[in-house]
Order: C-alpha cells, then structure tokens, then sequence
C-alpha cells in the first residue's frame, strides 16, 4: 500500500494553506491514519505550530533536498500519535537558488520521499505562497492539491495562474496529479461579501469544492501560538469541529487502501481538472 501524497497549495498568502495542513492532519491522525506533514515553507508556521522549533539544531526538509540527507533523518513524531512532522527551518529561504542548478530539480522533494510512502495513509505538504520551485517540487510529488481559498474579496484573483502551473506540471512533469479539492476558509455567514464567494467558488468548482465550510474562528489563529492543533486545544469550538468534519469528508473522497497508481487517484467525484480558462 502506498501513501496518498497531497500539497496544499495556493501563491496567495495567508488563505489558510498551514492551518489547513496542521488541523486536516491532526484530525486525520485522530481517526487512526498514519499521516506525514511535509512543512516546505521557510516560515515553518506548520513546524511551529506543532510546538516544534525551527531553530532547534537538526536535520530539516532543507538538509534532504539540497544535502542528500537521509529523509528518515529528519522526520519526527510529534505530540499527536500518527502524526510524524518533516520539519522546515529558515535555511530553506536558499533552496530555491539552490535547487535551480540541480538535474531533475524540480522532482528533489518528489524523490526523498519515495522511501517513505508504504509508512503512511496520507502525505500533505504544506506549501509557502508562492508558484516558485518549492511549490513545484509539491505538485511534482503530489497525488492531488488541495486549494484553499478565503472568503474575501479578490478570493479568485491569481487562481487562473494557479490552474495554469497546475496544467503545465500535468503536461511535463507529474501527469497523475488532479485537483483534489477546493476549499473554502474564513467564511463569516454574516457578511453578504462572505456568501458570495462561497457561491462563486462553488459555481466555478461544482465539483471539487468541499462540502465542509471553514468558518472564521478565533480558536484556529490562538492554538498555533500553544503549540497545538486544534483539537488538542479548543475541540468543541466550531474551527475544531470544521475541521473534524473535513477531514472526514476528505477520507470519503478519498479512501485509504485505494492507491494512486500511474494513472493517479482514483476517479471520484472530487478528483478534477478544471479549466484555468474558466476566469
Ligand atoms: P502563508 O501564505 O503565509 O503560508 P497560509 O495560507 O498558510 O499563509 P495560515 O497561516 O493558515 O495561512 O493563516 C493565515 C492567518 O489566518 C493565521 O494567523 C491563521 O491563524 C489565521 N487563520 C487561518 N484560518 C483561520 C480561520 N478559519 N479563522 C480564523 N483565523 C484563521
Ligand atoms: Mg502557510
């Protein structure tokens, strides 16, 4: 059995990409998944949002792309049982310069983790907002991304460029990869501006935009400065209980013991190519 890899990716900043990974993750580890989170942002917010530091001294995601180092090097567990962390650090703010004189460079992180997929259910790698070449690496590694976009205005502004880069890496570098899912983050019911680009997003990805709707809750910005997921810090707010329910719809859509083979993920009814023309 092997791992279905996932990139939460999206070149806006701040939409959710991290809180996202860490809360989905955690919540998927609850249900008993073997789950690795790649943190592949120098910001290392999903890092230390998991109560780890990035400046500790250590083998990071930076040593095993651009060092060769073994990635079972830098894995470590973290306090939530299934959930096993790649670390980012700073260092990895050089990668992309590095990396660009590498052969095959934008397969690096696609490469370090082929040892890992029969040790896990499910591989989410949060990706920095950028399309730069860690992004890449993401989507050349991944099964499927995951989109997240925030209920605010301009929400689909640069997600035509997205779409763009994802078709492109489908055409040269990873034919398997699919968009695995839109999601929508911050959602404020009480703001007409909120339900209308709930409404956009889903008129524009009917089928790929998760049923489950991430409200804004004050809950999910405090637990990452605790160092704990949600669920460890605040599991009957409604953030937590969004993010439960996500990570349920995603394992239906989703199901562990279906692989992704050469073709990709299996043909279910979240699992698109949507057209960047659309916009
Ligand atoms: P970056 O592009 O910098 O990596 P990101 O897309 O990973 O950002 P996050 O770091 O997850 O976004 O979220 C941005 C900010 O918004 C953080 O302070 C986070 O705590 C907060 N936030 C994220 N989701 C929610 C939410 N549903 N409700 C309230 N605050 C949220
Ligand atoms: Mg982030």
């Amino acid at each position: 059995m092997t791992a279905q890899i996932f990139a939460i990716a999206n070149q806006k900043g701040g939409v959710g990409k991290t809180t996202t990974a860490v809360n989905l993750c955690a919540y998927l580890a609850k249900a008993g998944c073997r789950i690795l989170l790649v943190d592949s942002d120098p910001q290392a917010n999903a890092t230390t949002s998991l109560g780890i530091d990035p400046r500790k001294p250590g083998t990071s995601l930076y040593d095993v792309l651009i060092d060769n180092r073994p990635v079972q090097e830098a894995i470590t567990a973290t306090s939530l049982d299934g959930l096993d962390l790649l670390p980012a650090n700073l260092d990895l703010a050089g990668a992309e310069v590095e990396m660009a004189a590498r052969m095959a460079r934008e397969q690096l992180l696609s490469k370090a983790l082929q040892p890992l997929t029969c040790e896990y259910d499910y591989v989410v790698i949060d990706d920095p907002p950028s399309l730069g070449l860690i992004t890449i690496n993401g989507l050349t590694a991944a099964d499927g991304i995951i989109i997240p976009v925030q209920c605010e205005y301009l929400a689909l502004e640069g997600l035509s460029q997205l779409l763009e880069t994802i078709q492109q890496v489908q055409r040269v570098l990873n034919g398997r990869l699919k968009v695995a899912g839109v999601l929508l983050t911050m959602s404020d019911a009480r703001t007409n501006l909120s339900t209308q680009v709930v409404e956009d997003v889903r008129e524009h990805f009917p089928l790929e935009t998760f049923e489950t709707l991430i409200p804004r809750s004050v809950r999910l910005s405090e637990a990452p400065s605790h160092g704990l997921a949600v669920l460890n810090y605040a599991p009957e707010s409604a953030g937590a209980l969004a993010y439960e329910a996500l990570a349920a719809e995603f394992m239906d859509r989703f199901p562990i013991g279906i692989e992704a083979n050469s073709e990709g993920l299996p043909e279910t009814p979240g699992a698109g190519t949507p057209d960047p023309t659309v916009f």
